[in-house]
């Protein structure tokens, strides 16, 4: 067999005891053995970077990123060279990298930072020896020469970004979960495991609240066309890869249902209905920083006042109703009411670019179940809406049936 060169990026939940971290070494052995040259990334203990961070803000609330990113990015200081040490148990030759060693180079947003280069002489010099290079996800160096973070979940970002730069033949993202869902096997026990999803598709799992991917990973993975696997790391099974859409033999209209529970609905009334008014309310939380999702405006029926209605994240809600009750005078609105008992349900599928009726069949599912639609967006290659919170499962199950999904 042809040598290939593979990053295997291993999750919290892999690493989260010693134990675990025997057993990952192993597995990596199994690919060095068979004569690959192989990075591994990992994660911190799972649990250990919620401790981190719960330090930070008992000490300061709104704290100084910087030292944040200090604090935070010890935790893949400790699994890297656990792992390089449990690897050279197993007479492999090994060595611990962290962000800064290589270095990763990213931008200075401290706590979600980007990567921009990744220096990878020393590691393909070490590669030619022979050596497995242990590298901390996560973390990176920012162009002041100080240590960045970029952002929760970033450790796969981190192995996919390595994977590009290595030229890797494949990035392997072990898991908790053996792969990517229909729809979350916790909802709907006849949840498909996928063997393959194509870039877009994924990207819109993750960013419409599928967890299994940090978004930017699947980004990054797009733009290089870095072939990934999401797989267990407890069961030696295959899992789904995410793919060029060029590799999909059977396209279905919908691959997949997706929720967001992470969504908070803002509705201002009476809102004067005359140009500008829009960038004037929206301006404002741009520069607030706070996304903005979903967006309808209702006609109005004076011609004179509209109602605007529109979703940001709940986490950003307070800080959106304080931007809008500030300026309430300047907009003239009469009444702001925010709703956070609200999940967002997405359908999601490439086959909607050559398919009519996709949308219909949504709303028609979830109207003979008596679920209200409060909100609809749509792009490309999915749909969705937005209903009342304690409707998720019903709605998930009811989408799942709907489009042929459910296993036989
Ligand atoms: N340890 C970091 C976190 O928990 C990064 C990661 O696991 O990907 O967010
Ligand atoms: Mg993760």
């Amino acid at each position: 067999m042809a040598r290939s060169r593979i990053v295997m990026k291993f999750g919290g939940t892999s690493v989260a005891d010693v134990e675990r971290i025997k057993s990952v070494a192993r597995r990596v052995k199994r690919e060095v053995d068979a004569g690959h040259e192989v990075a591994v990334v990992v994660s911190a203990m799972s649990g250990v970077t919620n401790q981190l961070v719960a330090w930070t803000s008992e000490i300061a609330r709104l704290h100084d990123a910087r030292e944040y990113d200090v604090v935070v990015a010890t935790g893949e200081q400790v699994t890297t060279g656990l792992t390089a040490l449990a690897l050279q148990e197993l007479g492999i030759s090994a060595r611990s990298w962290l962000g800064w060693q290589i270095p990763i180079h990213t931008d200075d947003a401290h706590g979600k930072a980007r990567i921009e280069r990744i220096d990878t002489e020393e590691l393909e010099r070490r590669f030619a020896q022979g050596q497995v290079a242990v590298v901390a996800g996560f973390q990176g160096l920012g162009p002041d020469n100080r240590v960045t973070t970029l952002g929760r979940g970033g450790s796969d970002t981190s192995a996919v970004a390595l994977a590009a730069a290595l030229k890797a033949d494949r990035c392997d993202i072990f898991t908790d979960v053996d792969g990517v869902y229909t729809t979350d096997p916790r909802i709907v026990a006849k949840a498909r495991k996928l063997d393959k999803i194509a870039y877009e598709e994924m990207l819109e799992f993750a960013s419409q609240g599928a967890k299994v991917l940090q978004i930017r990973s699947v980004e990054m993975a797009m733009k290089h066309r870095v072939r990934l696997q999401v797989l267990s790391s407890f069961e030696d099974k295959p899992g789904t890869l995410v793919v060029d859409e060029d590799e999909i033999v059977e396209q279905e209209v919908v691959t997949g249902v997706a929720y967001s529970r992470d969504e908070a609905k803002v509705t201002l009334m009476r809102v004067p209905d005359r140009p500008g008014v829009a960038a004037s309310i929206f301006g404002p939380l741009a520069d607030a920083n706070i996304n903005v999702d979903m967006i309808v405006q209702n006609t109005s029926e004076s011609g004179q006042f509209t109602d605007l209605t529109f979703t940001v994240t709940k986490a950003d809600l307070e800080r959106t109703k304080k931007v809008l009750e500030d300026r309430r005078v300047a907009l003239g609105y009469h009444a702001l009411d925010a709703d956070s008992n609200v999940v967002k349900v997405s359908v999601i599928g490439l086959g909607m670019r050559s398919h009519a009726g996709v949308a219909q069949r949504m709303f028609k599912a979830l109207a003979e179940k008596g679920i209200n639609i409060q909100v609809i967006s749509t792009s490309e290659i999915k749909v969705s809406v937005l209903v009342a919170e304690e409707y998720t499962e019903l709605a998930v199950r009811a989408l799942h049936t709907a489009y042929g999904l459910d296993a036989a």
